[in-house]
């Protein structure tokens, strides 16, 4: 049994994509045993991107998970821990990949992801990548006690 961490980023909160995204999450097959909305702090925002540091992209990165592109009343992220077999590689089956043009269409991405007129990806959901990913990143967003083990 894996578990990973879901975001359902400010995009997603502000476009009512949560209770959908949920739903796919579910009928996939995995378990929810963790959930929280967040009002993400700079800290939390650059420590969970900490890898994409030196990337072109990475201000704008922080701005977006911290919802300045979304409204001050969108300043939320619902983050979800899901449990399941081998649910790393499986959930990034079902969210779809990175880029929303190039994610398949039956995914959570390439049915709601855009890329904005900055270039920027608005894909809706995070997903960890890997099994040290997902144990660092679930250390970040949830205490141990969060989560219904
Ligand atoms: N991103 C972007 N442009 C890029 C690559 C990434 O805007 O060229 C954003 C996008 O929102 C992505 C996030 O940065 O989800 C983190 O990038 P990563 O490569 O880790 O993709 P992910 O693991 O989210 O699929
Ligand atoms: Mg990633």
């Amino acid at each position: 049994m894996e578990k990973t961490l879901i975001l359902i980023k400010p995009d997603g909160m502000r476009r009512r994509l949560a209770g959908l995204s949920i739903d796919r999450l579910d009928n996939a097959g995995f378990e929810l045993i963790g959930a929280k909305v967040v009002s993400v702090t700079e800290k939390l925002a650059r420590e969970h991107y900490a890898l994409l540091k030196d990337q072109p992209f990475f201000e704008e990165l922080i701005k977006y998970i911290r919802g300045d592109f979304h409204g001050v009343s969108n300043r939320r992220v619902l983050a979800l821990v899901y449990r399941g077999e081998d649910a790393i590689k499986a959930v990034r089956g079902v969210v779809g990949a990175t880029n929303p043009e190039q994610a398949a269409p039956d995914t959570i991405r390439g049915t709601f992801g855009r890329i904005t007129t900055r270039g920027q990806f608005e894909n809706v959901v995070h997903a960890s990548g890997n099994a040290e990913d997902a144990e660092r990143e679930i250390k970040l967003w949830f205490e141990p006690g969060e989560l219904v083990e």
